[in-house]
């Protein structure tokens, strides 16, 4: 069955001069609604204790600069401020003021054709076609667009599209996953994923260049100059957010190739339900578990699974996957297995377990026991 989804596209912009000014007002002016209606909701809240309801509209005789931007991408800052408030309200924590640098962006929606795109363009309103470099075709109905520069200034197009895709042919193949200490996941087909070698090596880079920064900040300092006028540390600094976005897109690229052909292979997927907040607090772990993005990878199998017509199972996560023996379901306690065992021989049924094989194969067998007990409901309520 095709499915309706909403995909977003980054799309790498390469604005003349004339656009990058624009960019630079549009995210200026957005930034500024920001600020200035978060602070008069502010100031309206502790005179009379209620919400404000101000419209980025009311500010525009005020300050008449701000009709020279996009008037979409003002009535979404409006939207995102109403919702950070709502998710205030709802325990989340208070809207924060913005900084210039910091996330540089804004968003605008495509109104019968007003964000559009050829083969080698975008075209927003107000400033009409820019250059660009799309990573794959484009199918579907643009929704929106939001623009943003990065640290390392580089510009970008993200657009929601709605597109349908269809299911994927079933494979009748199943697997279980386990999320791997020295690796990133071991399958329970019995291969290993490793975490790729040039992450790790951006890795390294990255860490020596921040060390750069650091002895540069230092020097800075120490020749009482301002960090924004010192030419060394921001040349630097340019230098570790470049290095940054490689790792971050590396990364990404990474994950959605992996997590697509897992998809593609197989009809039913296990994992493990993994509390990854809990596990990074403990500090031996940490590393592994941020650098090899375990939540952004489970959220792709979640929701191309859904695309592609495939069934993600997670697994409980105090489901004892790591000590029960896969050939025979015999029980270890913690103290029998502890975490630096790789490997352990079954005491009941001598069975030798490669700790992480046997843990995905459990992971997989749980997966389809669930499965089982979920087509049986189905269909005892037909
Ligand atoms: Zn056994």
């Amino acid at each position: 069955m095709p499915t309706h989804i909403l995909k977003a596209y980054k799309v790498r912009l390469y604005p003349n001069e004339e656009q990058q000014i624009f960019f630079a007002k549009s995210f200026g002016c957005t930034r500024f609604i920001w600020n200035r209606m978060l602070s008069d909701k502010i100031d309206h809240y502790n005179e009379h204790k209620t919400e404000l309801k101000n419209t980025p509209a009311q500010y525009k005789k005020e300050f008449e600069w701000l009709k020279e931007v996009d008037s979409l991408a003002l009535a979404n800052v409006q939207q995102n401020l109403r919702a950070a408030y709502s998710k205030f309200f709802k325990g989340a924590g208070f809207p924060k003021f913005k900084k210039k640098g910091q996330r540089d962006s804004y968003t605008t929606n495509n109104q019968k054709g007003t964000v559009a795109i050829t083969d080698s363009t975008v075209k927003l309103p107000k400033i009409g076609h820019i250059n660009a470099k799309f990573p794959s075709k484009v199918n579907g109905l643009i929704k929106s667009a939001t623009i943003s520069r990065t640290p390392s200034g580089k510009y970008y197009a993200s657009l929601l599209v709605e597109t349908i895709v269809n299911e994927l042919p079933k494979t009748h193949s199943n697997i279980g996953i386990d999320l791997g200490l020295t690796d990133f996941i071991v399958l329970s087909d019995g291969s290993k994923v490793a975490n790729p070698k040039f992450l790790a090596k951006l890795q390294a880079k990255l860490a020596r260049e921040q060390k750069i920064l650091a002895k540069r900040r230092e020097v800075a300092k120490a020749d009482q100059r301002k960090l924004s006028e010192s030419r060394n540390y921001q040349k630097q600094k340019l230098k570790v957010a470049k290095v940054y976005e490689k790792i971050t897109n590396t990364r990404k690229d990474f994950l959605h190739k992996l997590s697509f052909n897992l998809i593609k292979n197989h009809d039913v997927i296990a994992i493990e339900d993994l509390n990854v907040k809990g596990m990074v607090k403990n500090r031996k772990l940490s590393k592994a578990i941020s650098d090899s993005s375990w939540s952004s990878f489970t959220t792709m199998l979640a929701y191309k699974a859904e695309w592609y017509g495939k069934e993600l199972l997670k697994i409980d996560r105090w489901f004892p996957s790591s000590k029960t023996c896969s050939g025979c379901g015999h029980l270890l306690t913690k103290a029998e297995l502890p975490l630096q065992v790789r490997s352990w021989n079954c005491p009941s049924c001598l069975q030798s377990n490669d700790r992480d094989i046997n843990a995905s194969i459990n992971i997989l067998n749980e997966g389809l026991r669930l499965v089982t007990i979920k087509t049986v409901g189905a269909t005892g309520l037909a």
